[in-house]
């Protein structure tokens, strides 16, 4: 990752592998010069996601095993270790407690401590974080598991209180807003309120749309512009903090 040329942005919690045509998509983060992590669902579709982005300059791939899946997935949690020494990234992982996933919680428990476990054993790894309805056991399961010195905590798409997020600060945590997150008004306070030190930007392609498409790192510029206006801050300066954050999470020697 040199700088002779001015990268476009920081899209850290994206799908590639979901959108119709992966390798256009990737192209198209490489071509707008956009640092892009694209989280994987189960770890079976690690080695392909790593194979298509490990020579690219921009992209990179993350191993997961997504809290919705883990009632029919658990198991895969042993493929999921054999993969962990080839992995800097690790995502999508963290627990799910919306009606539709409430019954596996006990599982995704299970999971997601034996996850911040093994990272924690190993250390440098930096993981893109699910908290859905469930912010307060995820924030208690990093606190107990994961200490700060040895990794880092992406808390994706967000949706605590400002008092969780402070809190989520204080764990040290980073926090990646997507422009779906800034169209509720409890969304523009929230981000209104986060230390600007720890803000990234994401899409969460293919799962939302900017401008009626399908969002992807290509658009990330959409994103930036949003969490610009809801801080009153000059767009340029909200692009240079989060390209900041952004290497000084990558960067970090732990
Ligand atoms: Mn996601």
């Amino acid at each position: 990752m040199s700088n002779d040329v001015q990268p476009g942005g920081v899209d850290f919690h994206c799908h590639l592998d979901l959108y119709p045509d992966f390798d256009a998509v990737i192209a198209r983060a490489e071509a707008a010069r956009i640092y892009t992590l694209t989280v994987t669902t189960t770890p079976k579709a690690w080695p392909r996601n790593h194979e298509l982005t490990h020579h690219t300059r921009y992209v990179r791939a993350a191993l997961g095993l997504h809290p919705q899946l883990v009632a029919e997935r658990a198991g895969e949690l042993v493929l999921w270790e054999h993969y962990l020494p080839e992995a800097r990234y690790i995502g999508e992982v963290g627990l799910d407690a919306g009606p539709r996933f409430y019954k596996s919680l006990d599982a995704q428990k299970q999971v997601f401590r034996t996850v911040l476990e093994r990272c924690a054993d190993v250390g440098g790894k930096i993981l893109t974080v699910h908290s859905v309805r469930c912010v307060p056991t995820v924030l208690e399961m990093i606190e107990s598991h994961f200490p700060q010195d040895r990794g880092f905590v992406v808390l994706h798409w967000f949706t605590g209180t400002k008092s969780e997020a402070r809190r989520a600060a204080a764990l040290g945590c980073y926090f990646s807003v997507n422009a779906e997150m800034i169209r509720s008004d409890r969304g523009q306070a929230l981000v209104s309120e986060l230390p600007l030190s720890r803000i990234i930007t994401e899409t969460d392609g293919p799962f939302t749309k900017i401008d009626n498409k399908l969002a992807e790192p290509a658009s990330i510029q959409t994103t930036i512009d949003a969490i610009a206006h809801v801080r009153k801050a000059p767009n340029d300066l909200i692009a240079k903090a989060i390209l900041c954050n952004f290497r000084a999470l990558i960067d970090a020697n732990i």
